[in-house]
């Protein structure tokens, strides 16, 4: 009898310390009604065709963009709800991520934002360091350091595992107050997403937007701000946590890569961007497939912007991947006249099925077949390395590079 109860004790304190995978704060419960398993269809948009003529040999320009969540079948609810059309229909190189976690075989996004940051797998829920607590450089710090300016922008807020992945280095995911002091610190020019709490509304006390603006960030609160800055850096910081729903939200993602992209080109060594459609995985995780169509539609609206950027500036190597699928997301039926889809779920959690990567642009061919997802950063950094900087000496305030 004593042992059980010392099992239970033991067990639930485990639960307290360690929540299991779903104890993420932003999702909602798992909504079994008819409502979200059907889209009844909407408004269409038109798809414009993209390509690149092959003439660099290296990119100086890197996007990469996360669908979180985002499966096969996320991408073909998107694209039947479209009327069979997505952006993501103007790349020809195109392969399979797996993503497990050093410690899981379905992993989450904090070791799978770590691993298409820095090259290599890390514990579940850890940010930016290896399987011993330890910091990795990842492919935004790396770039940074050859003189190329740098940015992250989400739907979440910055200090989620994802964005989190691309500049902070820290043992748990969820210490988002700790990530927010990395930010502060981390040189990036371009964040914008959700978390404003996380720097102005401390534990601490302290207010980092003060820390931010003496280290000559413009921080803009609005997505009106947001939109009216075109150089310097930007901190952009619209929501207190996470930013509401598409529908609620409006052009948030649009706006902050236009914003981002503006800034960032200026740069004449380059860029590195990293762009999360956080909200596919939050969708994913309610089993919403309206949800998920207003979220996966919304990224590749994004999509095309990048695409249209990267095909003007033919230097542009675009990524885009998922760090994991969620849901275990599937398709019951659908049609493309009216865009009608339904969905329906394994899971309202992660799955460990492969996700797909798609590539644009020089070194493309690099992502096609079947790769994993440390592959990603692993070529990017490839690139980096073959491209000595030009202008090295205006940079910053990053930690120097580790051999
Ligand atoms: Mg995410
Ligand atoms: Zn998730």
């Amino acid at each position: 009898m004593k042992s059980s109860l010392t099992t239970l004790v033991i067990t639930l304190s485990a639960f307290i310390i360690f929540p299991p995978a779903r104890a993420q704060n932003t999702y909602g419960p798992v909504n079994k009604s008819d409502s979200a398993k059907i889209y009844k269809g909407g408004e269409f948009y038109p798809v414009s065709t993209y390509s690149y003529n092959g003439n660099a040999s290296t990119p100086k320009n890197v996007i990469l963009m996360i669908g979180d969540g985002m499966g096969l079948a996320h991408i073909f609810a998107g694209m039947t709800a479209n009327g069979g059309d997505l952006y993501l229909k103007n790349f020809k190189n195109i392969g399979f991520a797996t993503t497990h976690a050093a410690n899981r075989f379905v992993t989450g996004s904090a070791a799978s934002g770590t691993a298409l940051a820095s090259g290599h797998k890390t514990n579940y829920g850890f940010i930016g360091v290896d399987t011993t607590g330890k910091t990795m450089e990842n492919i935004r710090e790396m770039a940074q350091d050859i003189g190329k300016a740098t940015g992250v922008v989400s739907t979440s807020s910055v200090t989620h595992a994802t964005p989190a992945s691309f500049v902070a280095h820290q043992p748990s995911r969820n210490m988002e107050e700790e990530i927010a002091v990395d930010f502060v610190n981390s040189g990036i020019d371009v964040f914008i997403g959700g978390g404003l709490k996380f720097f102005s509304q401390r534990k601490d006390g302290r207010n980092l937007l003060d820390n931010l603006r003496s280290r000559g960030y413009q921080i803009a609160t609005t997505l009106e701000e947001v939109s009216e800055i075109e150089d310097g850096k930007i901190a952009g910081l619209v929501a207190p946590n996470g930013t509401e729903r598409k529908s609620i939200r409006g052009e948030v993602l649009e706006v902050a890569t236009e914003t981002a992209l503006d800034i960032l080109e200026e740069d004449p060594d380059g860029f590195f961007l990293m762009i999360e459609g956080s909200q596919i995985d939050w969708a994913a995780h309610g089993n919403d497939t309206p949800w998920i169509i207003e979220e996966m539609l919304d990224f590749d609206k994004v999509i095309g912007k990048v695409l249209e950027f990267a095909a003007d500036n033919q230097e542009t190597l675009v990524i885009v991947t998922a760090d994991h699928e969620t849901g275990g997301f599937t398709i019951e039926n659908g049609d493309y006249k009216t865009g009608m889809v339904t969905g329906d779920f394994t899971t309202g959690s992660h799955t460990g099925i492969m996700v797909p990567v798609f590539a644009f642009g020089p070194g493309a061919g690099d992502f096609t077949g079947f790769i994993d997802n440390t592959d990603i950063p692993g070529n990017i950094m490839k690139y980096l390395e073959a491209q000595p900087s030009k202008n090295h000496a205006k940079n910053r305030n990053h930690r120097s590079r580790k051999k």
